[in-house]
This record gives C-alpha cells, structure tokens and sequence, in this order.
C-alpha cells in the first residue's frame, strides 16, 4: 500500500502502527473469539481497555486528584449545549471569548441556554489572531469563562493560558489536544472530539473537575455531567471501538516521549510549512497574524483562486491529500497533527516549489 499523506482537519491522519494493531486484533480480541467490539462493556476485557485508556490520560497530562476523565458521545458540538446546560444557572453570565467558526457555535448554543457575555470578538478583524490577554476583562463573576484554544477553520491558536481566577474556565481543545502540555489545574473543563488528534470519531473526552460535575440540574440522565462522573463514563454503553482506539494512540504518544515530544514536533513540522509560505515572496500567503499561527492547522492562499484549483488537484495527484480550505472561508489548509510525519511536510513544501515554479503569478 501506498500510504498517503493526509492533511484532513478531521477525522484525520492517525499513527500507521496503531491503525495495524488495530487491524491485527480486531477479529480475535485477546484470543477470546470475539471482537472487541462485540463483547459487553461489563465484561473483563473492556474494562481494562476503558481503565487504561483513563490512567494513560491522567499520566500524560498530568491531570491532578480532584478530576475525572470523561468519554461521552454527541462530539465536541455536544458540549457547546452540555456545558450551559450544566454550568449556566438563570441569573449567572457565561463568558465566551470568540475567536473564529467554532468559538461561535459555542457561543449560539450557549445563548439557546442562558445569558452570554461576548468578552472579545475577532468577527471585524476576520478571526486573524487570538486576542492578547490583556484584552480580555473577564467578569469575576461570571458561572465561568469558555475560549477555543484552536480554531481549526481559521488556523490560529492560543499561546498564553488565560487566568479567570475563581471563575472556571472551559476550554474547547478539540484540535490540539495532547499536541502540547498543559496546566489542566488552571481549568474548569476541557473537552476535545478524539477525532482530531487522538482516534477515530465518535468519542469526546471531557477532563471536568469534581465541583463542576456535581451541580446537577434536572436535565436528562445523559446530559448531567453527574451520572458520567459517579459512573467513570459506564452508565450507558459507551463507544468502546472509539476509546479502544484512543488507547492505542495514547500508548503510541507515551512511547513517542509525551507531550513535550509532541510539542517539539510540532513546531518543527509547522516551521517546515510556514517557511515555505514565508519564502515564496508573496506567491503563498497565510493572512493569519504571525503571533497567533497555529502548529495544528496552517492555512494560505495563493495568487488566485483559479490557482488554488489547481494546487489541489495537483496535490492530490501526489497523494498530498485533503489540503483544500474549509468550504466556508476557501483557500488551502494543512492540518498536522501528531501523526504527521515530518516527511509528510517535506513531501508538501517540495510540492509548493515546484508548483510556484510551474504556476508564475501573472
Ligand atoms: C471539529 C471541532 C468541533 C466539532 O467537533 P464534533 O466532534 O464534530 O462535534 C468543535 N470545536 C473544534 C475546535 C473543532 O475543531
């Protein structure tokens, strides 16, 4: 098999290694006779699954006594509702900082819920950068604060930790996720759809802290933090394929040296990329602010639009695949994420030259 390299923003490219051993005992699971995914929830085999896929979680980001790993289904859009559900009593204010596509969902369901404070608004400068924190006056008594560390769409992302002090931040990570370290005692409540950085759809990872879980309004069994908190995410039958499949990609990200390896690699790929874009002398352009690029996805645009076609086309020729921009803002992305390899970055500024080279500006 030729492998491809797979820019998609997600679902996206996971480890080669973990996709064959997962191929290599999807039929016969531990010689049981039976697939993984055909066995009980209940049963033995899955639980040291689920278990080890919590504890491989908590050691990598270190996540303090005091929280809990959740795996809950619905995706990361799920929380956009579930947090104010949970979180946004009448008669409190949530803050919300938009930065760009996804921090609006966020904010729009937030305010089908409760009352929102828009603490800062990138829409007027086209969501070209994430906002300085000094720039965000968060009201100390709002039920907590919400920011999108990564905006996947418009490719930029989010290199200080706020502080709201007493007031919980949440955090949207769904597509940076485990690319760096990150202090989780500064948080409230990050979650993450796995399909970005860490397996397969159809499982989102929500790190809450106890005192956030157990404000239990009367909602739905499923949508309180509660019951998946008391019951480690085994209330119901949760999707055991997706966890599975995190866990292999933890053990993969433990063996490759955790999240400072990831952090190192990452900024290694995206330079490869971003020098690329710099270097053309203007023929690529990435319109985001250089302080605010994100390492995860990398977005640009060429001389014209009629250009980009046939950059994509010719991309994909070469099995550089999935690099066209998100239909709502154009132009090209690629997004790197982990399992990236650093040639699969080679492979696409080698392409860039030579496409420069043949496609002049006119
Ligand atoms: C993809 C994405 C989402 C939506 O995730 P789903 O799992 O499809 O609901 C939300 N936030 C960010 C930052 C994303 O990248």
């Amino acid at each position: 098999m030729a492998r491809a390299f797979n820019f998609s923003a997600g679902p996206a490219i996971l480890p080669l290694s973990v996709l064959e051993k997962a191929a290599g005992e999807f039929v016969d699971y531990a010689g049981k006779g039976m697939s993984l995914i055909e066995m009980s929830h209940r049963g033995k085999e899955y639980d040291k699954v689920h278990a080890e896929a919590t504890a491989l979680l908590k050691e990598i980001l270190g996540i303090p006594e005091g929280y809990k790993v959740l795996f809950l289904g619905g995706g990361a859009t799920m929380q956009f509702g579930m947090i104010p559900m949970n979180l946004l009593p009448a008669g409190k204010s949530a803050d919300y900082v938009n930065t760009g596509a996804w921090g609006q969902k966020a904010i729009e369901d937030a305010q089908r819920i409760g009352k929102v404070r828009v603490v800062w608004d990138g829409k007027a400068e086209k969501y070209m950068r994430w906002p300085k924190l000094s720039e965000l006056k968060w009201d100390e008594n709002a039920a907590y604060a919400h920011i999108t560390t990564n905006e996947t769409i418009g490719g930029i992302e989010n290199w200080e930790w706020p502080d709201t002090g007493k007031v919980p931040l949440v955090a949207d990570m769904s597509s940076d996720f485990l690319s760096r370290p990150v202090p989780v005692e500064k948080f409230g409540l990050i979650y993450a759809g796995a399909q970005k950085n860490v397996g397969p759809a159809g499982v989102t990872i929500v790190i809450i802290r106890e005192d956030l879980a157990m404000a239990s309004p009367n909602l739905p069994i499923y949508l309180q933090y509660k019951t998946h908190y008391e019951n480690d995410s085994l209330y119901n039958t949760p999707p055991v394929f997706s966890i599975y499949m995190v866990k292999l990609v933890l053990e993969w990200l433990k063996a490759a040296g955790g999240l400072p390896a990831m952090a190192e690699l990452a900024k290694k790929r995206a330079a490869v990329v971003y020098n690329a874009i710099d270097g053309s002398g203007g023929y690529y352009r990435c319109p985001v602010a250089t302080e605010s690029r994100s390492l995860m996805n990398i977005v640009w645009r060429l001389p014209s639009e009629a250009l980009e076609e046939k950059f994509l086309k010719e991309a994909g020729e070469k099995k550089l695949l999935q690099l066209k921009g998100h239909r709502s803002v154009g132009g090209c992305r690629a997004s790197v994420y982990n399992a990236m390899p650093m040639e699969g970055v080679q492979a696409l500024t080698a392409f860039m030259a030579e496409f420069q080279k043949n496609n002049p500006a006119v």
